[in-house]
């Protein structure tokens, strides 16, 4: 929910996460290996040496008392008692009941969270998370409650607590992260301060009309559409109406490109509520509302008078032109092939071909370009190749404009900047929105201040945080696990491509090519943990401790200066595309690069400590759906240097698109009890849901592989289910997680991840080991006549 989260996408297709989420989170408990629980063979040294000490040396002495023979052959019944004692419990050692601190640990975890009177066979989701839905109530502050949330949660502390430790003599990043921290939590003063920075910055971005009188003699006279996009861009991190930013050119990974897109970022999150009826009634009314609220808050500080029905006039135009900027802009599904979005042609074509009017002023789309690449010092010429993702859009766009005054534009424009700023500014300010809020996911109220603090800093510190981070609560052990994981899981994949009927030879050689191009990122990028390359990385950003809103400002303008330099500079493919206190894994299709932030690296999804069913089940699963992501409907485009370029036979294509189908309409059907029983949309959630059927196939194969090469791991204590029931159970536990419907409605739209209790189902119906483990007879639900299987 943080306005930092419109930094996370440029483009539509340069990386998929494994899970939609705004923060980040904890820290992994150690795992200690408890030796005492082991069988301790027998000293076999001290039996031998006995037997050898009486054999006879003289011949003079032949003979042997009745006792000693006695004796000698007590002793070797012994000796051959314990030999095969020993060798049955080498062979024989999963009888044994695994006891240590983290199989005792997570057996009970897993009890907990499940409820063993449902059917495995017929709800497998309510088998693995029946415990965990009885036991958790979604918090006051959150729009949905879940592992993942719990993690993010724990996360949190562990920020809290080193944010808020001085350090003296450390590196001067990590103090500035802390003074960032600092501002954001200082709650007096920013309410002391109360709507004071906002109104002050306000002239910068030419006024928002509707709060402020005689605009129209003050700013209106001399405004273009062209300068004040470019503000709110350049200055402000705000794309509206027309969407500029630079990024990695599709068909040229190793270089940027100038990128013109449809504006991406809708005040109402997704083009469906603006229909403003049944479940987005509600959202529509909240919506604006706050935008009345906010001009007659910033009206009432400056003193101005209050017209009623002037601003309500005023707002309902913003909506209806907001309304038809949504209606011009391309859906999700019309923007899943990323062929079709390349449009690539020189800058000075955009003037001849998309012509844009505002009040019989046309907008110039070279001066536009000059204005924010000016401020970075780069001249940019009309012959400029640049990438044009949504003609489509622009011309729409072009009958939109014609509807409006440059008032009306302008209201609106800032209006979207203005109304993610008030969280920096005082109660009165940040209450404006509360309704609006509850209306789009459900909360009733705000985070604490620290946790949002934690998250805000984490987000714009990425690498300063994920340093403090990986200081405390990392362990360095994780890496090499990790590394063998990733090896056995990729080797999987590739050996799987032998199996597939689908895909023929020649595609097939390409696919392994590139899935052993694949880049591995684990834990933390060791630049982290070197002081200068972390001071230069924020040398020019200075925080006051004081002045949180002008800290954001700063943010802001930092960020979308340092993407916009990267014009002519090449691209850096071993940087990482995440921070390291992150609860998540991602897969850069234009890096070709699979990450695991230290912040996942824990249990449920990881330990060393833990069976290995569980780490498979869990990060193993995880491992396969981020590779598979590189041959999802998107990734498939991208070769293995990360380059949008067609590996594929015409042949091996169309049998993709078949077989994708099948998933489409698969999880499709599945309606969604959380969100009034709306169905999914099988299309925006195919990537994922190929990724996550991928994913625990080749989790599950490479889990079987380590069983052949090590032998059964011992069973955990006080849960009677096998090696391969438990790695399913963990894999599904990972999922647990419940929806406020407000946000269920919500993520429909707007997630392309499918819910979590989907992709449980789904993949598992998909995966006849499923049901092999838990003796699912046909017919069952979880074993459904037609199954659907990509990778
Ligand atoms: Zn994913």
């Amino acid at each position: 929910m943080s306005f930092t989260c419109t930094n996370a996408f440029f483009g539509s297709v340069l990386f998929s996460f494994l899970f939609l989420g705004h923060s980040v989170a904890l820290l992994s408990s150690p795992s200690p290996l408890s030796p005492g629980e082991l069988i301790q063979p027998v000293a076999e040294g001290g039996e031998a040496r006995m037997t050898e000490t009486n054999p006879p040396k003289s011949a003079k002495k032949p003979r042997w008392t009745s006792l000693e023979i006695g004796l000698i052959t007590i002793v070797s019944l012994l000796f051959i008692v314990i030999v095969a004692l020993v060798i049955l419990f080498a062979t024989h050692k999963t009888d044994e009941i695994c006891t240590t601190a983290d199989c005792t640990q997570s057996a009970s975890r897993l009890i907990e969270n499940m409820d063993d009177s449902v059917n495995p066979c017929e709800n497998f989701y309510q088998y693995a998370c029946g415990g965990w839905l009885k036991k958790n109530i979604i918090p006051e502050t959150s729009s949905r409650y879940s592992t993942f949330d719990i993690l993010r949660d724990e996360l949190d502390v562990v920020l809290k607590g080193v944010l808020e430790r001085t350090v003296p003599g450390e590196a001067t990043a990590l103090t500035k992260a802390k003074t960032l921290y600092k501002s954001c939590t200082n709650e007096s003063l920013i309410e002391l301060r109360g709507g004071g920075p906002l109104l002050a910055m306000l002239p910068d971005v030419f006024e928002w009309p509707i709060a402020v009188d005689n605009w129209e003699a003050t700013f209106g006279k001399t405004w273009r559409l062209e300068d004040a996009v470019a503000k709110l861009n350049e200055k402000y991190g705000t794309q509206v109406l027309v969407n500029f930013f630079v990024g990695t050119d599709d068909r040229d990974s190793n270089s940027h490109i100038i990128h013109f897109d449809q504006q991406t970022s809708l005040g109402l999150l997704s083009r469906d509520y603006y229909v403003c009826t049944g479940p987005y009634a509600e959202a529509c009314r909240a919506y604006e509302q706050f935008m009345i609220d906010l001009a007659k808050l910033i009206r009432t500080d400056r003193a101005l008078s209050i017209n009623e029905t002037q601003i309500k006039e005023e707002v309902t135009r913003v909506m209806e032109l907001e309304r038809d900027i949504a209606n011009a802009t391309d859906t999700p599904e019309d923007r899943n092939n990323p062929v079709l979005l390349y449009n690539k042609m020189e800058l000075g074509d955009l003037n001849a071909n998309f012509t844009l009017e505002v009040e019989s002023r046309v907008f110039n789309w070279s001066y536009f370009t000059a204005k924010i690449m000016d401020t970075v010092n780069i001249t940019v010429p009309d012959t400029e190749k640049v990438i044009n993702y949504s003609p489509n859009y622009y011309r729409r766009l072009n009958l939109v404009l014609a509807k409006y005054t440059k008032r009306d534009l302008q209201n609106y424009m800032v209006w979207r900047f203005a109304m993610n700023m008030v969280v920096g500014l005082s109660r009165a300010y940040r209450d404006t929105r509360k309704a609006f809020r509850k209306a789009l996911s459900g909360t009733t109220s705000e985070a604490a201040v620290w946790r949002q603090c934690a998250l805000y800093v984490n987000n714009n510190m990425d690498n300063a945080v994920g340093r403090l981070y990986v200081e405390e609560a990392f362990s360095e052990k994780s890496k090499e696990l990790m590394d063998e994981m990733i090896a056995d899981i990729r080797e999987v994949f590739i050996s799987n491509l032998g199996d597939l009927t689908w895909m023929d030879a020649e595609t097939k050689k390409s696919a392994e090519e590139k899935a052993r191009a694949i880049r591995e990122r684990i834990g933390y990028s060791d630049n982290i943990m070197n002081d200068e390359y972390l001071n230069n990385e924020y040398k020019d950003l200075s925080y006051s401790a004081e002045e949180y809103f002008e800290n954001i400002l700063q943010n802001l303008e930092y960020v979308q200066k340092k993407r916009l330099r990267k014009l002519r500079v090449k691209v850096n493919k071993e940087e990482w595309v995440t921070g390291a206190a992150v609860v998540n894994a991602f897969y850069s299709s234009s890096k070709n690069q699979i990450v695991f932030p230290a912040g996942i690296l824990q249990p449920p999804f990881f330990s060393k400590g833990q069976s290995k069913s569980l780490n498979y089940g869990g990060i193993g699963m995880v491992i396969g759906h981020e590779i598979t992501h590189g041959f999802d409907d998107n990734g498939r485009n991208y070769d293995k240097d990360g380059d949008l370029k067609d590996w594929w036979t015409a042949e091996s294509t169309q049998r993709f698109l078949e077989l994708s189908k099948c998933m489409v309409d698969q999880y499709a059907n599945f309606s969604w009890d959380l969100a009034n029983g709306l169905h999914l949309n099988g299309n925006n959630t195919l990537g994922e849901n190929i990724a996550d059927n991928g994913g625990i196939r080749q989790a599950y194969q490479a889990y079987k592989n380590y069983v052949s090469k090590h032998g059964e791991e011992p069973p955990l204590p006080g849960i009677d289910l096998s090696h391969d029931q438990l790695f399913f159970l963990n894999f599904a536990q990972v999922w647990c997680g419940t929806h406020r419907p407000e946000q269920a409605v919500n993520s429909i739209k707007v997630d392309v991840h499918s819910p979590g209790k989907f992709r449980v189902l789904g993949s598992l119906q998909n995966f006849p080991e499923f049901a092999k483990a838990f003796n699912c007879k046909k017919n069952s639900y979880m074993v459904p006549d037609n199954i659907c299987r990509v990778w």
